[in-house]
């Protein structure tokens, strides 16, 4: 597979600050999105902007940021096979001819309303760096499962499904997202701290399966009820490389605060 650029941190540096839009903005709510975003948000070289909008609109989104090679546009969902009679679905191969350039794999809303498994999730991810596109994996345990203990659990054996399938080599091409289930669009985030212990955990487990190359290299995004408000000391948490944010990316006035929120070096 080819080298990719966009985990490339001289192309794409970190922090990274990505808004999920969810089933929100056609094309003419994306062109005025980035009507308003783009004068709010001047491009900055020590960072990167992406935006995942749905796929109908990733059209409108890639002419508007024509002349904005610092924000990325990538999709939300693909498909593992490459064509076939799969209605309803897109291929990672699409996306990328469209012009994508990211795919995000396996959010929770996809795992639990579309009973999206974690074999799934690993066979989409491998499918989404062969079509040259980076995978933002999101990974994270609903509120039950953090009751019981199983935090590490559940991420290992997230983690672990993805790792499996990867051929040496392409672990360090993705993106770690964790989004517990239980702050996503509730308005509880994790502590910076709870945020920082799940990256450590992740990134070590990362480095017992794939090495210190892939695990000083993976750019691990903390999402959930991200907000203007609590995005710096998110940011300042350790092994935090970035935001995920839905609800706080719709507007573009919060997410170019979210995008310019003051953020450590890393
Ligand atoms: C998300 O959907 O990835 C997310 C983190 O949502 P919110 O920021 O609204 O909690």
């Amino acid at each position: 597979m080819p080298e990719d650029s966009v985990t490339d941190r001289s192309v794409c540096p970190v922090p990274v600050i990505a808004g999920n839009w969810k089933m929100n903005k056609g094309p003419d709510e994306t062109r005025a999105f980035f009507d308003a975003f783009l004068g709010l948000h001047p491009p900055r070289g020590d960072r990167s902007v992406w935006c995942f909008p749905p796929a109908l609109s990733l059209p409108a989104a890639l002419l508007a940021t024509r002349d904005r090679p610092d924000i990325l546009i990538g999709v939300q969902n693909v498909h593992w096979e490459t064509a076939g009679a799969f209605t309803g679905e897109i291929s990672a191969v699409m996306a990328a001819q469209a012009g994508a350039r990211a795919a995000l794999i396996g959010h929770s809303e996809r795992r639990q309303l579309f009973h999206e498994t974690d074999s799934e999730v690993a066979r989409k991810t491998v499918a989404t760096l062969a079509a040259g596109l980076a995978p933002v994996v999101c990974v994270g345990e609903t509120l039950e499962q953090r009751e019981a203990g199983q935090l590490e659990t559940v991420l290992g054996r997230q983690i672990d499904a993805v790792l499996d399938r990867l051929a040496a080599g392409d672990a360090r091409r993705i993106l770690l997202a964790y989004e517990p289930v239980w702050a996503i669009g509730t308005g509880v985030n994790a502590t910076p701290l709870d945020a920082s212990r799940a990256h450590a955990f992740l990134r070590d487990r990362i480095r017992s399966r794939a090495g210190e190359a892939a695990a000083g290299r993976i750019p691990i995004l903390y999402g959930g009820s991200v907000k203007p408000a609590n995005a710096e000391e998110l940011l300042a948490a350790p092994h935090v490389d970035g935001l995920l944010v839905g609800g706080a990316s719709l507007e573009p006035a919060s997410f170019a605060r979210l995008a310019g929120a003051p953020a450590p070096a890393r």
